[in-house]
């Protein structure tokens, strides 16, 4: 345990964070009354709770510890990067040797002219700077009503006003009177909820179309960008039919729209390559990043800008920026983080092992009787939960209630997976081990089962 906490029991810290911590995305009742549970360390894919429990963590944290707990290398380039220079800002003609080259490598390892890079301290800092990129861009150009950005229903793209305007997610707009005016939401394609008696590839192209309709419905010279994580992650980790992004790339070629892909989950090795546009064939001229970018060391975000944005956007004053925009010790420790994983290969090893191995467990979970259809992506992966495979249906009455007695079994298990709704979630850090791989499918399917048997 560390210097604030070791001298204080299990009871007393939850106590006190009750009272005194308002958590995110949390009932604070609730955590009063039962206490969160307190994580003290971590190594590789284990997490260590304040009662000695050790804990496989499925989920990376969330989404964003790519190459495992524990890597000193970090720790040391945090370190001597505080010695050194541990704050200067990036505004009025500033810079230094850290955001200087994460910029440089970021530029080498992103497809095509992504080329520049506009940093934020997070994901949703990062699509605030997107809806404002893309806006200052066709004004620049002289089409300022080119304002309207489509994103889809139970999208995520952050917890800002932007960010939860782009954003899909119902309950998110209702608090808060979301979202902002000049976004527009359309369909998602997830088959398993909402396909009908569609085929997957029938549906995954009548999806896409949405976009076509959109566009046209809204006029081409109001809309200024498509916004869309290649993979939903917080949505349910929905795989889109194989269909759904080539055809997207035909309407984005077609009109003449940005295209900004959230890399913020998919991206630095997710899907088994750096990129997840690259995973579905995508060609964005702004990709959103964060998460992996530190795996969650140092909190750091940004935009890679393609060259045609970044020069209009760049040759009149942005009046844009963040404090910690490129803030020296994330960015050294960004650029550590991105040498361990281009180093050690781990792409390589996401790829050749472990989602590989993964894909054949976490399918063959459908021979439970919970379980429907199961969904892999490289290191992102969903079940859903259901009553009645064949009609791919609910749990109608209380959706959310069987994925979460599930999540409090797998807590139960030692084993951290998600749900959203009916749907269990993973997404563990790219470096898991084939036994590690094991060891997370015994505790899933055990908590399957005693999920099964508690609402039988
Ligand atoms: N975009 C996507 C796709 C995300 O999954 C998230 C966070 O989960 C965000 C944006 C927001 O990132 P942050 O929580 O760092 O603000």
């Amino acid at each position: 345990m560390n210097m604030i906490t070791n001298h204080l029991p299990t009871a007393e810290l939850q106590a006190l964070d009750a009272a005194h911590h308002m958590h995110p995305f949390s009932n604070q009742k609730e955590l009063a009354d039962r206490g969160a549970r307190v994580i003290t360390r971590a190594s590789g894919v284990t997490l260590t709770d304040s009662e000695g429990n050790e804990i496989l963590d499925a989920m990376a944290g969330l989404w964003c510890v790519n190459i495992g707990y524990g890597r000193d290398e970090l720790a040391d380039v945090a370190a001597r990067q505080m010695r050194e220079l541990p704050y200067y800002n990036t505004f009025f003609m500033t810079t230094h040797a850290p955001v200087i080259a994460l910029s440089a490598k970021l530029a080498e390892l992103a497809p095509g002219d992504l080329n520049h890079v506009f940093y934020a301290g997070s994901g949703s800092e990062a699509n605030d700077t997107n809806i404002r990129m893309v806006r200052h861009y066709w004004s620049a150009k002289g089409k300022p009503e080119k304002k309207i950005i489509i994103s889809r229903q139970n999208a995520y793209h952050g917890s800002t006003l932007g960010g939860a305007s782009l954003g899909g997610m119902i309950p998110m707009h209702q608090q808060g009177g979301l979202p902002i005016p000049d976004v527009h939401h359309i369909p998602q394609p997830n088959w398993w909820a909402e396909g009908g008696d569609m085929s997957p590839e029938e549906f995954g192209l009548a999806r896409a179309q949405e976009l076509e309709k959109a566009i046209e419905e809204l006029g081409e010279d109001r809309v200024a960008a498509f916004i869309a994580e290649p993979i939903q992650g917080a949505g349910g980790v929905i795989v889109p039919p194989e269909t759904y992004f080539p055809e997207i790339q035909r309407i984005c070629d077609k009109y003449d729209i940005l295209l900004i892909a959230d890399e913020v989950i998919c991206g630095f090795g997710r899907t088994g390559n750096w990129f997840g546009s690259q995973t579905v064939g995508w060609k964005p001229h702004i990709m959103t990043i964060a998460k992996g970018l530190s795996s969650g060391y140092a909190p750091i975000g940004g935009s890679i800008v393609c060259d045609e944005v970044a020069e209009v956007v760049g040759a009149t004053e942005f009046n844009h920026g963040y404090t910690y925009s490129g803030h020296p010790v994330a960015a050294a420790v960004a650029l550590e983080n991105l040498r361990i994983l281009e180093e050690e290969n781990i792409i390589g090893h996401v790829r050749d092992v472990a989602a590989p191995y993964l894909k054949k467990k976490w399918e063959s979970l459908t021979d439970h009787p919970l379980v429907g259809e199961a969904k892999i992506v490289g290191m992102m992966g969903s079940i859903a939960l259901t009553p009645n495979k064949e009609a791919r249906a609910p749990f109608a009455a209380d959706a959310g209630t069987v994925g979460l007695i599930c999540r409090e079994n797998c807590f139960a298990n030692n084993l951290v997976m998600r749900h959203v709704g009916d749907r269990m979630i993973i997404s563990p850090p790219l470096v898991m081990q084939p036994d590690e791989i094991d060891t997370l499918i015994e505790r899933a399917t055990r908590a399957l089962d005693q999920t099964y048997e508690r609402i039988k």
